[in-house]
């Protein structure tokens, strides 16, 4: 399946996975409108035992700010955001990678949420729940991943 694939923009880091994602996201805070040059962040969001990455020595990570304790990864060749680690309190770690690194993007199931809403650049019109601030925006998060089935066990 053509949506359990996919890469950064040169192709030097390509992964593959085992299983569907487990949810896909909109973040708005700064670091990741930094990390992705964009108004806000479209992430999905893959369980790491699921995943392989052909060459992780042509990411390179960068720890932006804790808590959360997330690792953010760009390709050393074309330094576009690859893949991001993610260790929340109380959830197994998780795996960021920007929706648009699949190979078929428009395939994947559409956004849950948006999180940091408060921290936007620009409006988005669309009927998605809404979290603003740290804490909100966390357990915002937390929620659908659960919902998402996070914890089932496979
Ligand atoms: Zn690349
Ligand atoms: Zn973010």
């Amino acid at each position: 399946m053509q949506i359990l694939s996919g890469g950064c923009h040169c192709g030097a880091v390509r992964f593959t996975l085992a299983a569907p994602p487990i949810m896909r996201s909109y973040c708005h805070c700064g670091i990741c409108q930094a990390f992705n040059k964009a108004p806000y962040a479209d992430i999905t969001l893959v369980q790491p035992r699921h995943l392989t990455v052909n060459d992780l020595a042509a990411v390179a990570f960068q720890t932006y700010r804790r808590p959360p304790n997330v690792k953010r990864g760009r390709c050393r060749n074309c330094d576009q955001p690859a893949i991001e680690h993610l260790n929340l309190p109380g959830t197994r770690a998780l795996t960021i990678i920007p929706t648009r690194n699949f190979d078929a993007a428009t395939a994947l199931p559409p956004a849950r949420m948006h999180g940091f809403y408060d921290c936007r650049v620009e409006d988005v019109a669309d009927a998605l729940p809404k979290y603003s601030g740290y804490w909100a925006s966390q357990l915002g998060f937390a929620s659908h991943l659960i919902r998402a089935g996070i914890r089932r066990r496979h």
